[in-house]
């Protein structure tokens, strides 16, 4: 996704544009075998880019759809993310030392690409733990039914293990 800086002129350019779930690369989180995360849509991309002298400021949203299961009961959970972009860009000469505010990077010549950072937007939106609901039951440790559907008996039959102990005793 490439900004030229001398198209940009007082009004700003509106960038809207859609990409596909391939686009997304190198984010490990998304990675093919990882059973856990699955993308299920593309990516709707919505930005406003404006210029003051060089410095060019990127800003909006992105919106896509992942599923992923419930660390409790591992069901599915659909997710719809809207992560935000804003993003201020500095030509390189003007900055003397390295800048390490994410937010805030430098750019060489007329053309930037800004699809590394969207990308990171991305990956850093993406849930960490998902619950289907905050109140799951999750499923039971013994038998592995889901809790929130039925119910079982494993936790009045289970032996206290200090007791199971005496119970192998040989008297
Ligand atoms: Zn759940
Ligand atoms: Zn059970």
């Amino acid at each position: 996704m490439i900004v030229r800086v001398s198209d940009i002129n007082e009004n700003g350019v509106h960038i809207e544009t859609f990409e596909n779930s391939e686009w997304l690369v190198n984010v490990p989180e998304l990675s093919k075998g990882d059973r856990n995360t699955k993308l299920t849509s593309g990516f709707d991309i919505d930005l406003q880019v404006n210029k003051v002298l060089r410095e060019v400021a990127v800003s909006g949203n992105v919106q896509f759809s992942i599923e992923a299961p419930c660390s409790r009961c591992l069901q599915t959970v659909k997710l719809d993310l809207k992560p935000e972009v804003n993003l201020v860009l500095t030509p390189k000469e003007s900055t003397g030392e390295e800048d390490d505010d994410l937010n805030h990077e430098t750019y060489v010549g007329d053309e930037v690409d800004i699809s590394g950072y969207i990308r990171e937007q991305i990956a850093m939106s993406l849930p960490f733990k998902v619950v289907c609901t905050e109140d799951c039951k999750g499923l039971c440790s013994s038998c592995g039914i889901n809790l929130n559907n039925e119910n079982c008996e494993c936790e009045s039959q289970r032996i206290d293990p200090r007791l199971a102990v005496l119970k192998n005793l040989k008297i």
